[in-house]
């Protein structure tokens, strides 16, 4: 199966940070297998600034390399590659002062769409939005891109969103969370609401509990002075797993539009309980043979950054009342994995007798490694000796799916930049839901800051530590294994 490309309107594209580790990581080979795809031609221009001096042959030069590492197949074909370097421009620029920006007005002179993506530090984000307004270079046609993080807690998000809305209107404002661009993540949505075969079980009558994991093996790695600040909460959950639980519980839209879409998550995130302090567990790595533990790593021996976080969130409504969703998330733990679990009941009476056990099935959501979808159905065991029952998956790799020749599942990145360029808000966090997420995870961080808190060490390579376990015990469930 070969998926249908349909080209975009033409477009100029400012990047903000674009010799950074985002731009060249994902940004620039997000946009140049777009290029390779057919998605845009050679009518579009690609600007990419940053504060450093390089010459154009300089700056494609190491974009080429980039390309080389984050885009091979495409960057082996030396007539795509050519013809990508020769839309982008590098720009010398500083977003806090006015040096470059009159070069910058001078390049974006057609009128037609022009996105700016602030891949910058946070603290970036309202002085460039007040240049680009400052120097006449938003129209109708503007939109912004806003990398994570948005805020520190809910007022920093506020003033954020404050100064924003006072150069753009919130349909020009597009807060990127890159899980939203991931195919599977999509496809929960089309699984969920496209079949009549989920949605009448979607609810606390015949859904057990929802486990939505996010693990990582990497430690802190290179951005210890931000991560220090931060921690697993509002790195990852008030995010990433944020908006994982609310494709998860929310309501089906009226339509795919972006504020229904929005608007129904908002309802679940206005809805959830508080957290209680026994219903949430903070952990932080310790060194192992892999490396050093993460106070070692952040160059603080007495940090009670939490580097690994586990909880259990109630969301109140009708549909879910009852129905825990336990959320975990941590770094240098055994495998690299993104995982919803929806477990399903049991059935209610057990034809097969007590020693058949108990079979409850399990729709997982695979968002990382090896992204797709897998549906644990109870089957007879083949052979002989009896009604033996055991657990087997129904399984839908999305690579399996895309068919030979076509194994590569687009990167989130490529959905989301070219949704930004064709308008589709959908996939991105309006401003209230962002508040909202934060004014939920705020009470959690003052309790441990007024609780004088300190995480559970747990080692590195493992599940997490021991009271993550406990949380589940406590309430006669366990955590599905953390697979690569
Ligand atoms: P980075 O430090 O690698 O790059 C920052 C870029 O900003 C560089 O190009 C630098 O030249 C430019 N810059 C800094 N000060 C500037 C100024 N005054 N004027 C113009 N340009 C300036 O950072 P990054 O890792 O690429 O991250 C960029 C943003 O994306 C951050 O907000 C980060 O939180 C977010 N983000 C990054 C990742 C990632 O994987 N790297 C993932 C999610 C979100």
């Amino acid at each position: 199966m070969v998926s249908r490309v349909i080209p975009v309107d033409p477009f100029d594209l400012v990047i903000f940070g674009g010799t950074g580790d985002l731009a060249q990581r994902k940004i620039l080979p997000a946009l140049f297998r777009r290029y390779c795809a057919g998605q845009w031609n050679d009518d579009v221009r690609i600007i990419a600034a940053a504060r450093s001096a390089h010459d154009q042959a300089g700056y494609r030069a190491i974009v080429a390399e980039s390309l080389a590492q984050h885009a091979p197949r495409q960057a082996a074909d030396p007539g795509n590659l050519d013809g990508f370097l020769n839309r982008l421009q590098y720009l010398r620029l500083d977003a806090s002062s006015d040096d470059g920006w009159e070069n910058l007005s001078g390049q974006l002179t057609d009128l037609r769409i022009r996105a700016f993506y602030f891949s910058v530090g946070p603290g970036l984000f309202a002085p460039l939005a007040e240049k680009i307004r400052q120097h006449g270079l938003a129209n109708e046609q503007t939109r912004i891109v806003v990398e994570k993080p948005f805020g520190h807690d809910l007022d920093s998000a506020r003033a954020l969103n404050a100064t924003l809305a006072s150069y753009f209107s919130e349909n020009q404002i597009y807060r990127i969370d890159h899980y939203l661009g991931k195919e599977t993540v999509q496809n929960l949505m089309a699984v969920r609401f496209g079949n009549m075969l989920f949605e009448p079980l979607w609810n606390s009558q015949y859904v057990d509990h929802i486990q939505i994991t996010v693990a990582e093996t990497v430690g802190v790695d290179g951005r210890e002075e931000y991560y220090e600040r931060a921690g697993a909460m509002r790195d990852m959950v008030q995010n990433h797993l944020m908006q994982l639980l609310c494709l998860i519980a929310m309501e089906p839209p009226a339509k795919f539009d972006s504020d229904a879409v929005r608007d129904e998550k908002l309802k679940v995130i206005r809805a959830l309980d508080p957290v209680q302090p026994h219903h949430i567990v903070r952990g932080q790595y310790s060194g192992g043979p892999d490396g050093p533990g993460y106070r070692e790593a952040v160059g603080n021996p007495r940090s009670t950054t939490e580097s690994y976080v586990a909880l259990r969130a109630h969301v109140s409504n009708w549909r879910w009342a009852g129905t825990p969703f336990y959320l975990r998330t941590g770094k240098r733990l055994v495998a690299r994995s993104s995982v919803i679990n929806v477990i399903f009941k049991d059935a209610p009476h057990s034809i097969f007798g007590a020693e058949a056990g108990r079979h409850a099935n399990t729709l997982s959501i695979r968002l990382q490694p090896n992204e797709g979808i897998t549906l644990k159905v109870t089957i007879k065991e083949p052979g002989q000796g009896g009604m033996r029952l055991i657990d087997v998956p129904l399984d839908m790799s999305f690579a399996e799916a895309l068919g030979p020749g076509n194994q590569e599942a687009p990167d989130a990145y490529e959905r989301l930049v070219m949704d930004v360029i064709r308008g589709n808000q959908t996939l991105f966090m309006r401003g209230d839901e962002v508040e909202a997420a934060w004014a939920w995870t705020d009470p959690i961080i003052a309790g441990w800051q007024a609780r004088g808190d300190v995480p559970k060490p747990y080692d590195s390579g493992s599940t997490g530590p021991g009271d993550a376990e406990l949380l589940m015990k406590r309430d006669g469930r366990h955590w599905q294994g953390i697979k690569p």
